[in-house]
């Protein structure tokens, strides 16, 4: 009898556990189910383009059900309420259940908040597509009411958290925000483009002089960056900083760092800080039927104290193998190790400059050859789902 597979997520690593299964196990022997909240497969590392208004949504949300066809793959569009791997069972938003013999979890993470007060209640996000739509109209609304009214929190924009998240997004709306202050006869000099971080640096995980680099670059666009200065809290739209600073705005964008998604601290996986701890292939340490991949995992590189960060190769490099060890778990074969390729960090700086580490030595490039890596890395990725057709857009 076919065996049931139900995968949860359509993000980098679910997408890729399903279509990899598939080049293992045929419908007869698995039937597999796709489950996301949304009917599109999101490009997460391009959702800063979308929020500066630089693409178009085609570009950063692909269909799930183009990207699957004629895999045999049943797609299931509702969110996941909560799953239960005692019960081996999973809820769905519109009521319905499912049951699995084998599980894949990639629900992805959250943002976390820290306890900050008002943060949550005062701030937008960029953790999918319609939240980058929410910050595009948002941001052009501010402008067209700043034209109005003169209101300087109209015209100041803030970004809290100077990791890779807030600088591309701050970096590409250097590039944008003038021609949109033009097209509501704003002067582009008027408007406030701020970065807070709490750390010393933004960009902590490059070395200083690809952050001097990426500091620079921004600034002469007009960013202003406020680092060793933590947002203590929140109170409508006014930003608190831990040296009492008040930043008055009407936009604040939230990129201050990811937690894990609760569904899994509360499914009865082990866990580890929120996320599910797995073995070498990628098989929950505490339910062998159930496999994790992405920001949903916490997975240490063998002698490593730190867990890898929760980025997007990482998430698609484990869902492409548990595509394998699916089947090797439900055919009895000989299960692969997960063996991660970092290919480094690409950060770019809005359409035309980026900074990056590429290379298992590191390699450091600035400017068109990081901006092209970065691109390439893009392409590789759609090339590989069989997505470029977004590039279209
Ligand atoms: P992050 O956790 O990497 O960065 C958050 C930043 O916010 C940190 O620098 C932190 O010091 C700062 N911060 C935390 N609390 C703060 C406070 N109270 N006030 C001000 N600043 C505060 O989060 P991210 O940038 O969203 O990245 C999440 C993951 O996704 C990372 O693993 C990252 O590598 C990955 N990512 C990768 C790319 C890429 O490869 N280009 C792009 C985006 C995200």
């Amino acid at each position: 009898m076919s065996k049931k597979i139900v995968v949860l997520g359509g993000g980098y690593g679910g997408l890729l556990a399903a279509l990899s299964v598939r080049e293992h196990l045929s419908n007869d022997k698995a039937e597999v189910t796709l489950v996301n909240q949304t009917p599109t497969h999101q490009i997460i590392t391009e959702l800063h383009r979308l929020a500066a208004g630089n693409v178009t949504e085609q570009a950063v949300a692909m269909p799930l059900e183009k990207l699957t066809k004629g895999k045999e793959i049943t797609l299931r569009v509702a969110t996941v309420k909560s799953f239960s791997v005692d019960n081996k069972e999973v809820v769905l938003s519109d009521g319905s259940y499912l049951t699995y013999d084998a599980l894949v979890v990639a629900l992805g993470s959250k943002t976390a908040y820290f306890g900050i007060s008002g943060l949550e209640e005062n701030s937008l996000v960029l953790k999918s597509a319609k939240e980058a739509n929410k910050i595009k109209n948002h941001v052009e609304e501010r402008i067209r009411e700043y034209a109005n009214t003169r209101q300087p929190e109209d015209a100041t924009i803030l970004i809290g958290g100077g990791g890779l998240t807030g600088v591309e997004l701050v970096g590409e709306l250097a590039d944008e925000l003038p021609t949109m202050a033009k097209k509501y006869g704003v002067n582009p000099t008027e408007i406030k483009l701020l970065l807070v971080e709490a750390g010393p640096k933004i960009l902590a995980m490059l070395s200083d002089e690809l952050i001097q680099r990426a500091t620079e670059s921004l600034e002469a666009r007009g960013v202003q960056f406020l680092t060793g200065l933590p947002v203590t809290n929140v109170e409508g739209n006014v930003v608190n900083l831990k040296d009492g600073q008040q930043i008055k705005t009407n936009t604040f964008v939230w990129t201050g760092g990811v937690q894990g998604n609760p569904l899994v601290g509360e499914s009865g996986l082990e866990v580890n800080r929120g996320r599910a701890t797995v073995n070498q292939y990628l098989q929950s340490t505490s339910h062998e039927d159930v496999f994790v991949a992405g920001d949903s995992a916490v997975y240490f590189k063998l002698g490593d104290e730190r867990p890898q960060p929760p980025t997007a190769q990482i998430a698609w490099q484990m869902g492409e193998l548990i595509g394998h060890n699916l089947y090797a778990y439900l055919e009895g074969k000989d299960f692969e190790k997960f063996s991660l390729i970092n290919s480094g960090t690409l950060a770019s700086l809005g359409r035309k400059d980026a900074v990056a580490t590429v290379g298992a030595n590191g390699t450091q490039l600035k400017g068109t050859p990081a901006s092209l890596m970065k691109e390439a890395s893009n392409v590789r990725y759609l090339s590989h789902i069989k997505g470029l057709f977004s590039l279209a857009y």
